[in-house]
């Protein structure tokens, strides 16, 4: 099988698999409980966490543990948007974030009062720095800008828009990471909430994390027992959590390793597919390498399932909303006619791909186009 489908999810990588085996039977302890098997685990979690925050450059309480990006975004921007509504109730993000991020905005706002301004998108996937600053009112106090597309690979400018900010006190920025860590080298210093997923990273599913900056407060969406500083109670995973800390310190040691891969894949596929008739590339040469979205002239759900059929595993977009509706939001607000929409597949990778297998995604694809009536 060649396996092209990495921005939906990755397979477990061995060490992390190791490290959480281990862990379930030495520290299966709760880490809250007052005797000796307790502290260890209690120990080794704080070990984690260590290690989790060295990678961030960040404080070891300042990282909540979550069952992944979702609950991660839903945690940020709810926690936060109801702890600070008294300070004013306007909130800012984009057409083109994930369905985790934009209904959790909805939801605020058809059923909290909140104003969401969703701002639009270039032709690349980009927002506007000035689009930006005149979104902002008196009464704005979060904005939350991904770091990179999970469809179509743009990078946001998420550094300059941290920077922006700081002119404004009384707004805070949260980012969702997902697709940038352990790929893109992203500095997150000025960036006060991070969320980011385990299984983007070779780790298991439901797991992931919020990096929440000391100085922010949230109002729990999880109430409990208080574990995690209150911030998401519920009986913590230590394994799961040392086989995160364990994939994350994978994802930043290997990063520029794994970034060369891709760029050679993506440059090869691109190359290869310059071949092919009928087919363009949505992606810019800036985008992120490890994912890339083309267009053809066939219904992207029809080659999503010929090339399905050859063990090729592509998706047409998002996964979250693949089986929803048809075609790509976030190529809708890129301003794309709709037909790119409607024809476009996404292609993800991970440094296990080869430039083999693009060899032969290449061959595979002009045969099912043509091949589809
Ligand atoms: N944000 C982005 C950008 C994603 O790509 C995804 C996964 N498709 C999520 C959030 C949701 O992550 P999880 O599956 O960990 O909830």
């Amino acid at each position: 099988m060649i396996y092209f489908d990495n921005a939906a999810t990755t397979f477990v990588d061995n060490e992390v698999l190791n490290s959480f085996n281990q862990a379930v039977k030495n520290f299966f302890a709760n880490p809250s409980s007052m005797h000796q098997v307790g502290y260890s685990a209690a120990l080794i979690q704080k070990k984690a966490r260590q290690q989790i925050a060295n990678f961030f450059k960040c404080q070891e309480d300042e990282v909540i543990f979550t069952s992944g990006a979702t609950e991660s975004n839903n945690l940020a921007i709810k926690g936060y948007a109801f702890r600070y509504a008294n300070r004013g109730k306007h909130l800012i993000t984009c057409q083109t974030e994930h369905p985790s991020v934009l209904n959790t905005f909805k939801q605020l706002q058809d059923e909290f009062g909140f104003q969401v301004t969703y701002l639009g998108v270039d032709e690349y996937g980009h927002v506007n720095l000035d689009e930006l600053k005149d979104a902002i009112t008196d009464e704005t106090i979060l904005v939350s800008i991904m770091t990179v597309n999970n469809e179509v690979g743009t990078i946001q400018p998420v550094e300059e828009i941290a920077k922006l900010l700081k002119n404004y006190p009384k707004i805070h920025f949260h980012t969702d990471a997902t697709q940038a860590i352990g790929k893109i080298n992203i500095d997150y210093k000025d960036i006060d909430m991070i969320s980011m997923s385990g299984h983007k990273i070779n780790c298991f599913k439901k797991s992931g994390i919020l990096i929440k900056r000391k100085n922010i407060d949230l109002l729990p969406i999880i109430s409990g027992g208080g574990q995690q500083g209150n911030y998401r109670s519920g009986t913590e995973d230590v394994p799961g959590e040392i086989a995160l800390s364990k994939a994350i310190r994978i994802a930043f040691e290997k990063q520029a390793e794994h970034y060369k891969q891709a760029i050679k894949l993506k440059e090869r596929l691109i190359s290869k597919l310059n071949e092919i008739p009928n087919v363009k590339i949505n992606s810019q040469n800036d985008d992120s390498p490890f994912i890339v979205s083309i267009v053809t002239n066939k219904k992207g759900s029809v080659v999503v399932e010929c090339l399905s059929n050859k063990e090729i595993y592509v998706s047409t977009k998002s996964a979250c909303s693949s089986k929803k509706n048809e075609g790509s939001n976030v190529l809708r607000a890129m301003n794309k006619s709709e037909w790119t929409v409607l024809n476009s597949i996404r292609i993800s990778f991970s440094y296990m791909n080869t430039i083999e297998e693009i060899d032969i995604f290449a061959k595979s694809l002009k045969e099912v186009l043509d091949n589809i009536k």
